[in-house]
């Protein structure tokens, strides 16, 4: 991408890139301005959904599912594969976009997009595996088998923090389930919603599919009750703040739709004694300031061997003061902004609060570039050192700040790793096998991804993704994650010309 030295060229390039990418006139007006928390300038105005269009938009949907779901699997994967090629082709323009919303550094944003691309091809592929297992009856003369099923419309909540690739997860199996789609994006990374959506609708045209069959609405959390509430809306993709999943989840529950809950996370790392502790610098550096610590999957906990923590905060210390903090345009700058002053404000909570639980902040947490940018939040990223037992650790602040704590045997520390609310991403830096497995095994980690000399962010899409306990317990992406977004039926075939019962039941 082409760096922006003035950054008055904001909106315009934003601009370009929306309608490079499909975006309309029609998708602009006055409710809503949009906001760069790269430098605090307004982007594009929109237009907001009326209710109306969102009841609407999900009879549409519901529509669609009904002839959607008689097509078959692989020839649904072309919408996909189309996708996938318009989001190849418009890379650059879409990540420039979730750059100008989210503040990712331009690395970060092109990976958001790649990783789209990526589970477009995973979701082709799946196309053709939509397996369902044949078992042996235990009666003679018959077949016992299962079958999966189109499921209906999928309602998908998406977070700011990745505006795109987490709502692309569920989009690109659900279309290929024979599912349709109704998106309900963060309100604050809308315009990545729309680019996204003009490439999907290309797609979808393209490859002859019903127009209807995705559906985007531009709306605010009061306009998102419908989804949650209408019973044409099989499932509900939450991803974002255990606040919004405990908000949601008993909605959906009473009138038993289904839901995939991806909420916070507090993501833990041990390092043992053994550990090399150069390669766990790199990891836990990329994790806990990467996206300025705005990461569902971001490092926040550090648990340390007494013996070595000493070194480690050094490495630490030096590493977090070489890290250039500014405008992400600038590829030298590796960490961007927080989102808002909301963001900013909760960091500063958190700090203090570590303070009061005699926390030490032993570098960062300083609001910085606040004359050049008034309007945006850059802040140093925080390492604060912190007793065992404290209260602030607990909890997810959306900002970059690492705890560190230490232990002296191994039991210790996976007690404290699992002591928190929330259990998605993990990790362990060691050298020793035994405490590696130990880390894996049922009384290890207990989170939904558990890591071996490798950081808690950055996962692939092959494997399945979500988290335990507060997380709420969804899987997405990759494995058998396609299995959330059907129905499975149980099938059992008599050409016995008998009526053998199951369990040596005798009737009639
Ligand atoms: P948020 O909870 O404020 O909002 C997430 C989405 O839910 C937005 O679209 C929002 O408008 C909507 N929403 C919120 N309350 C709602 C309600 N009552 N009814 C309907 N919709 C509602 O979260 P955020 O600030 O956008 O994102 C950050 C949070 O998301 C962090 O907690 C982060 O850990 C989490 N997250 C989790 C994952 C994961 O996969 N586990 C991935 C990304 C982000």
């Amino acid at each position: 991408m082409t760096s922006i030295a003035q950054t008055t060229e904001l909106a315009p390039r934003i601009q370009n890139a929306l309608a490079a990418c499909g975006v309309t006139n029609d998708a602009y007006g006055e409710d809503r301005a949009t906001r760069s928390p790269l430098t605090g300038e307004p982007l594009v105005s929109l237009r907001n959904t009326t209710d109306e269009e969102v009841e609407a938009a999900i009879a549409a949907a519901h529509s669609a599912f009904l002839s959607w779901r008689e097509v078959p699997a692989p020839v649904r994967g072309n919408v996909v594969k189309r996708w996938g090629e318009l989001l190849t082709e418009h890379k650059e323009d879409l990540a420039a976009i979730v750059q100008a919303e989210a503040g990712k550094i331009t690395s970060e944003a092109l990976g958001e997009v790649q990783e789209m691309i990526d589970i477009c091809d995973f979701a082709v592929g799946q196309s053709r595996m939509l397996y369902g297992k044949t078992m042996p009856s235990e009666r003679p003369g018959h077949r016992l088998m299962e079958t999966w099923h189109p499921l209906g419309v999928v309602g998908v909540i998406s977070a700011f923090n990745f505006p795109v690739a987490v709502y692309s997860w569920n989009t690109a199996l659900a279309l290929i389930a024979g599912d349709t789609v109704v998106w309900k994006p963060s309100g604050t990374t809308m315009l990545s919603a729309l680019a996204t959506n003009a490439l999907l609708a290309r797609a979808v045209a393209e490859s002859g599919a019903p127009a209807e069959i995705h559906q985007l609405i531009v709306t605010d959390r009061g306009g998102a009750q419908r989804l949650i509430e209408d019973e044409r809306v099989a499932l509900v993709s939450a991803t974002g703040s255990v606040r919004m999943g405990r908000e949601i989840a008993p909605k959906v529950a009473e009138r038993f739709g289904r839901t995939i809950l991806e909420l916070g996370g507090n993501n833990g790392a041990i390092i043992t004694p053994s550990a090399d502790l150069d390669l766990a610098l790199r990891g836990i550096v990329f994790a806990a300031v990467g996206t300025a610590g705005q990461r569902c999957t971001s490092m926040r906990r550090l648990i340390v061997h007494e013996s070595i923590v000493e070194e480690l905060i050094g490495k630490l210390v030096a590493a977090y003061s070489s890290l250039n903090i500014g405008l992400p345009l600038d590829e030298n700058n590796l960490v961007g902004p927080l989102i808002n002053e909301a963001s900013y404000d909760a960091m500063q909570r958190a700090l203090a609060q570590a303070r009061e639980e005699s926390g030490t902040v032993l570098t960062g947490g300083e609001r910085v570039l606040a004359e050049t940018y008034p309007e945006a939040y850059y802040v140093e990223p925080a390492i604060v050192r912190m007793p065992e037992q404290s209260r602030v650790v607990h909890d997810e602040t959306f900002a970059p700040i690492l705890y560190v704590m230490t232990y002296t045997d191994f039991d210790e520390a996976i007690a404290l790793h699992n002591a928190v609310p929330q259990g998605l991403s993990s990790a362990v830096f060691t050298q020793d096998q035994a405490e590696a497995e130990r880390f894996l095994s049922a009384s290890g980690s207990d989170c939904g991804i558990a890591n071996v000399n490798i950081g808690t962010s950055g996962a692939e899409i092959g494997g399945a993704f979500g988290g335990e306990k507060e997380t709420g317990g969804g899987r997405e992406s990759g494995s058998d994650s396609w299995k959330a977004y059907m129905r499975q039926a149980t099938n059992t075939v008599n050409y016995s010309g008998q009526l053998p019962l199951a369990q040596g039941v005798e009737f009639l």
